[in-house]
């Protein structure tokens, strides 16, 4: 079963290196709460005189290097690979891909080893990639491919609530959400 993981709000907690960046820069303005988060896109969450302030946070050298796991995604991730699940780490660049590209292959050869890098498959467009499963915070995956080959479970987060239709999992209960997909691939 090959399973694809996203990077950004899945296994690397980008939200909340975010909160604690922007209150290190910018200690008198309030940044927007992680629950309060509406849009996935975190520049549309604020107004547009803040939009700049925000993005040079996350296009700043070091910030993708830096972030810490999603807590639980790197236990998960070695034990899905224990079980036998061929993971890939799907994941969409920044536009601003200057720093982002390298510091997302150092991210994961920190938290996941060397090796691991070799998982990742980097694209602004996921529908092509084939999988079973696509684990993603993302609300609305589109792309070139109208029926992609996988099945999108819902990283759990507060800008992609309102979608009700697909499987919602957090590490901490992953073996629920997994468990009927994984046990149906075995059959
Ligand atoms: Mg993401």
């Amino acid at each position: 079963m090959i399973i694809l993981i996203d990077q950004d709000g899945v296994l690397a907690d980008f939200e909340h290196a975010f909160l604690a960046a922007w209150r290190e820069r910018h200690p008198g303005i309030a940044p927007v709460a992680y629950e309060d988060r509406k849009s996935f896109n975190l520049l549309e969450d604020y107004p547009p005189e803040l939009r700049g302030k925000a993005e040079a946070i996350y296009t700043a050298p070091g910030f993708i290097r830096g972030l810490p796991p999603v807590p639980g995604a790197i236990e998960a991730f070695k034990e899905l690979l224990a079980l036998g699940m061929d993971l890939r780490i799907c994941t969409a660049p920044l536009r601003q891909y200057e720093n982002c590209v390298a510091e997302k292959f150092q991210w994961v050869e920190r938290h996941l080893g060397r090796a691991a890098t070799e998982r990742i498959v980097m694209t602004r467009d996921k529908t092509l990639v084939r999988g079973d499963i696509l684990i993603d915070d993302k609300p609305g995956i589109e792309g070139a491919v109208a029926q992609p080959s996988w099945r999108h479970i819902v990283y759990d987060a507060p800008y992609n609530r309102h979608i009700a239709d697909r499987p919602r999992m957090v590490w901490a209960d992953w073996r629920n959400v997994l468990a009927g997909q994984l046990y149906a691939a075995d059959a």
